[in-house]
């Protein structure tokens, strides 16, 4: 083969098949837009390294992250747990969280490491996260409510941890256990684990809003990010969007203590209504609309310029032309809707149960969307 064809031949071997290996549209970075107010912070604060259970040095979680285009992780390693102990026998308690910020500090992509411990006990109790803790070492200690007292005193916010695992409830179903009521009492729990991993708790949601603790999300990653979520399918790690009032580590913690969070999930938003609906509106960008022909069938086009799908459930007046009453708007993409209005308007609303965001059990919000006809 001559040589220049065959340089030319490779070249084009070579794009289809890394054209092939793309990820899908939407792409791996993680992106939602801003809510008025506030600044959408995506973050992943339940995460382990090698320094516990963890299979991965903490520079990896590091670049995990800032692959997933993150803002803020916390590498938050059980005190009492050690299976690695005897490979790794550092005595330094905030070690992983050392590495970790120095790592993304060499790197300047802008992700917060924030410092964080896992307090790993038996049921009642269980798991509780304390975050934004200023010495690990300290938290040492046998009395369970006494480790989350001094978290506390270091100005920790307080998660209690995957509240369905499977090992601590065999039935799957989170339970506020007197233990628990008592932490609230005495302000020592702040948070909920609603979402962990692969596993949703709608009675996790429950308590959350009955007992006004933050709705939290996070992988609780063990081993790699992308075998875990298959994010080369185009799928992701649950994460926590917090609504903070700009980018720095004090804002988050204010945007957690202050519940402005929601999580996402499976391609699903959980969280309270009066914060999910500022991120959705926020999330159709334009919508232009315009007859076909002479017709009274309307073109719509709606921008979702979110890493979510949006699936919905039509509950407005028309009927579509080239769709079921169910639409999926996808992620970072435009959507095409042909509405039949029967007559040529020169405005009119669309509405929409959505039905990948859930508010409360077994409830969706709706969404109002005015449409101008050009
Ligand atoms: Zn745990
Ligand atoms: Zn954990």
């Amino acid at each position: 083969m001559n040589k220049s064809i065959y340089i030319f031949s490779f070249l084009i071997s070579f794009s289809l098949f890394s054209f092939a290996g793309d990820p899908p549209s939407h792409g791996r970075k993680i992106e939602f837009p801003d809510v008025p107010g506030y600044k959408t912070l995506m973050v992943d604060l339940h995460q382990h390294t090698l320094f516990s259970d963890g299979e991965v040095w903490p520079s990896i979680r590091v670049e995990e992250a800032e692959k997933d285009n993150l803002d803020a992780i916390s590498l938050t390693e059980h005190l009492e747990y050690l299976p690695h102990k005897s490979d790794i026998p550092y005595p330094d308690k905030n070690r992983a969280y050392t590495l970790a910020l120095k790592k993304a500090t060499e790197d300047s992509s802008g992700l917060m490491v924030i410092n964080g411990a896992e307090v790993t006990r038996k049921m009642p109790l269980g798991h509780c996260n304390t975050i934004f803790i200023t010495d690990a070492n300290k938290m040492l200690m046998q009395d369970s409510i006494e480790v989350l007292r001094e978290a506390k005193r270091q100005g920790a916010f307080i998660v209690w941890n995957h509240p369905n695992l499977l090992y601590q409830v065999q039935d799957g179903v989170a339970r506020l256990t007197e233990v628990h009521k008592y932490l609230l009492k005495e302000k020592l729990l702040d948070g909920i684990e609603v979402v962990n991993d692969l596993t949703y708790s709608e009675e996790a949601l429950r308590i959350a809003l009955d007992n006004n603790l933050t709705i939290m999300g996070a992988s609780d990653i063990h081993g790699l990010i992308d075998w875990q979520y298959k994010t080369a399918e185009g799928a992701h790690r649950p994460i926590t969007l917090a609504f903070a009032k700009e980018k720095t580590e004090a804002s988050l913690k204010e945007a957690l203590l202050a519940k402005r969070t929601a999580v996402w999930f499976n391609n699903t938003l959980i969280g309270r209504e009066e914060l999910l609906l500022p991120l959705i509106r926020q999330s159709f960008g334009t919508v232009t609309a315009s007859y076909y022909g002479k017709t009274s069938v309307l073109t719509v086009m709606i921008k979702n310029s979110s890493s979510t799908d949006y699936l919905l459930e039509n509950i407005g007046g028309y009927l579509f032309h080239d769709n079921t009453n169910i639409v999926t708007l996808r992620a970072n993409g435009t959507t095409k809707i042909e509405v039949k209005t029967q007559q040529r308007l020169s405005s009119f609303e669309l509405k929409f149960n959505i039905l990948s965001a859930v508010t409360a059990p077994n409830t969706h919000p709706s969404i109002t969307i005015p449409v101008t006809i050009k």
